[in-house]
């Protein structure tokens, strides 16, 4: 009896899923190609609404836990070093989609030895103590860094991802909830923390913001060289136990090579907004 209960269950669900794929599936160009050309289409079965209300909740729980621990923005000099950065690179958004100059941009240094550093869908950006101190980041390195996760936002990879966990049925109470059914906000913000802070992005995922990483901070005029030392600072901290954002973000021959032909491409940016 339990099992045809199941069975019902799941057929349910399916139909359920069916009806939002018919409804909300749409495929999408979320940024402009910028100097580097990243162009790729992007299927999508959440709306971009949808996800960053989730983010907003997601953001402020992980703020609130920071807080709680005393680990939230303890150093203002740090915090406005990383703000700093932040500032000048936040204008070059514009170049890959316009709206994103007017998004509620946030930016906070969470205390930890963890070496990681993410910005959820929207802009909402968090900053580990561990990564700026371990890595001994200059001001270039840590553009390098703050450039490469504000290009995971602004690809909106965190809601192709979470379409991706739901095509799988991988996330079955949003399919609930993006139909109207269950608790909207917890789930999409469970789901946006996951794959924002949990899941490791897909290789392809990786080179996009790596690509279009290099060209925000050559516009914000930091030197995007930088982002080349950075992953072999990176390589070599991985030493004895890959931390977090190491086994998220594989650091390997190939991915250096694309780092220096891609700034070495938008070396003209960088001269450029340094004159
Ligand atoms: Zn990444």
């Amino acid at each position: 009896m339990s099992d045809r209960i199941e069975v019902r269950r799941w057929s349910l669900l399916l139909v359920m899923a069916g009806t939002l794929a018919l409804s909300a599936c749409e495929t999408v160009q979320t940024t402009q190609a910028g100097a580097v050309g990243v162009d790729r289409r992007q299927t999508m079965l959440l709306s971009t609404e949808q996800v960053n209300s989730g983010a907003v909740s997601a953001y402020k729980q992980t703020l609130q836990g920071a807080a709680q621990k005393g680990a939230l923005n303890r150093d203002p000099a740090q915090v406005a070093r990383v703000r700093a950065v932040a500032q000048r690179l936040l204008p070059a958004t514009g170049a890959f989609r316009k709206d994103a100059l007017a998004w509620q941009w946030e930016v906070n240094v969470i205390s930890s030895p963890e070496v990681n550093a993410w910005c959820m869908p929207g802009g909402k950006i968090a900053v580990y103590t561990g990564i700026i101190e371990k890595l001994k980041l200059s001001d270039d390195e840590l553009a390098a860094i703050i450039g490469h996760e504000v290009a995971h936002a602004l690809r909106e990879h965190g809601r192709e991802r979470a379409s991706q966990q739901m095509a799988q049925g991988l996330a079955v109470g949003v399919i609930g909830a993006a139909i109207g059914l269950g608790s909207v906000g917890q789930d999409l913000a469970g789901l946006v923390a996951d794959v924002t802070i949990g899941l490791p992005y897909s290789r392809e995922f990786e080179r996009e913001a790596d690509r279009v990483g290099v060209e925000l901070a050559a516009r914000g005029g930091f030197d995007p060289r930088a982002a080349i030392t950075l992953w072999q600072k990176m390589a070599q901290a991985g030493g004895g136990g890959p931390p977090q954002f190491l086994s998220t973000h594989p650091s390997d021959e190939s991915r250096i090579k694309d780092l220096q032909a891609y700034s070495a491409r938008v070396m003209p940016l960088y001269q450029s907004a340094r004159r």
